[in-house]
This record gives C-alpha cells, structure tokens and sequence, in this order.
C-alpha cells in the first residue's frame, strides 16, 4: 500500500492519533527528501552529515516542519562546528546542549536530533548492511540502539525493530533486550482487547518495555506506523514507571503525560 493511502486508513481507524499520524506524514516527507541530499557512504569516522550538505538539510526540515530557520540555529552551528557526534544518540548519551531557541522544550530537543540525524542513521544502515542477523545482546548491529519495537514471527521466532536505522533482526522470543532478563518472575506480558495483535512486555529488571506485533499486521502496514498506532501500550507502560529506551518513529520518548492531558 502506498505510504501516505496507508496513513489515511490508519487516521480514520484512529482519530485520537490524527496529530501524530499527520506528523508522521512529515517525517516520512523529510525522510524522502533526505534520502536524496545526502547519497554518500557513512564511514566509521563520520560524526554527522558532511559540512556542504547542512544548509540544505535544515532548509528542507524547516519548510517541511514549518519551523522558522532562526530557531533551529543552533543545531546547525553546533553540527557545522562538528560538535555533535549522532553515533551516541542511540546509546542514550544526548549531548548537554541547548540545540534551539526557547520555544523548544528539553524534550522536543530529543524530537528535533532525532528527526535531523535519521537520514544519517538510514545511510549507516545502507553502509554496514548486516542483513537480517540475530542481534548479540538485543542490541541493533548498526547503530548499537536498545530496540523498544518488534514483530512475532511465529514459529521462525521474534525479530527486533530499530527505530534509528530501521534495521531488524532476529533475537529471543521472551526476554529484555535491555538486560537481557528472560525468567517469567522478571518479564510481564500484557494483552488488550482494543489493541489487537499487539503486545507490551514490561522488564522488573532495568524497568524498560518492549511492544511486539504479530506478524500478520506487516501485511498492512509498515513498522513506522505500528509502532505509531500502538501508542495506547506506550502509555500504559509509561504510566506503570516503564521507560522507552529508543524513540517511536516521531522521535517520542517519553508520551504518557503529553498524551493524557
Ligand atoms: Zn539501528
Ligand atoms: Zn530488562
């Protein structure tokens, strides 16, 4: 199914995430537009998008995202200066920075890294290109991202979702990709009757979750948009003192507040 016809079905199967889809439609568009700015190779000394190419990327995030250039400034200086290493974002190692002007808070900081640095992580992906592997240790083989996303394949097994990258890879049916915690005393599986065909594991571990799709929902739609739609299971995990580890495809971490206001 076309991307954006997939998104309009998934909008009128869920008005309450409207918003998000439509933002999501943004961010598939940025993508689209990325993916042609910046063709070349990631190679392992790469700390972001080469110096000749940023201005053309905010210029394409602002007019996409309809958010003034000024205030995104100092995002493009502080990659320009070469001072922003994307590889550490995936391992949760944000930089102490103020990256926009004040109309941004700390969180959309988060948002906005994570939807200027995707194009980079794609392009890794094409790079190492490591093919469907089992992941070591639960973690993406490209970007080393602690995956919060993935799709039970029956009885081929479980298969790991990295937001960043997109990569997947096969892993441990049950278990934590984070800790790596598989006893039944630790992981609880939990089901509900709305969001069919998805379910939340929640780690009393190290405290984070993991959402897994059947299969069967690829058939209709892409991972993005799975992740997106099963946002009510993020918000049930959050609520319980779960953490996400790895953004949903907007960039969101952490949701539960926002989204019950
Ligand atoms: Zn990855
Ligand atoms: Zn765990």
């Amino acid at each position: 199914m076309d991307l954006i016809k997939g998104i309009d079905a998934s909008i009128e199967e869920r008005p309450y995430l409207k918003d998000t889809l439509n933002f999501y439609k943004k961010v598939a568009e940025f993508k689209g537009v990325l993916y042609d700015i910046y063709k070349s190779p990631v190679s392992s000394g790469d700390w972001s998008y080469p110096a000749e190419r940023i201005t053309q990327i905010f210029k394409s995030f602002s007019s996409i995202f309809d958010i003034p250039e000024e205030s995104i400034e100092p995002l493009k200086e502080a990659i320009k200066l070469n001072r922003i290493d994307f590889a550490k974002l995936p391992l949760n190692d944000v930089p102490e920075y103020d990256f926009s002007y004040n109309e941004f808070s700390h969180n959309e900081d988060d948002i906005l890294l994570f939807l200027i640095s995707k194009s980079f992580f794609l392009r890794l992906k094409d790079s190492r290109n490591p093919g469907e592997i089992f992941w070591e240790n639960g973690k993406c083989p490209v970007c080393k991202s602690t995956p919060s996303f993935s799709f039970n394949m029956g009885e081929e097994g479980r298969m790991l979702y990295c937001s960043y990258c997109e990569s997947r890879g096969w892993w441990n049916r049950i278990g934590c990709p984070n800790c790596e915690s598989n006893s039944a005393d630790k992981i609880i599986t939990l089901e509900f009757e709305k969001e069919e065909g998805f379910k939340l594991s929640l780690c009393n571990e190290c405290s984070s979750y993991v959402k897994t799709a059947e299969r069967r929902l690829l058939d209709n739609y892409p991972p993005d948009i799975l992740d997106i739609i099963s946002l009510p299971l993020d918000i049930v995990a959050q609520n319980r003192g779960y953490q996400r580890l790895s953004p949903n495809p907007i960039g969101m971490r952490k949701m539960a507040s926002r989204d019950l206001e």
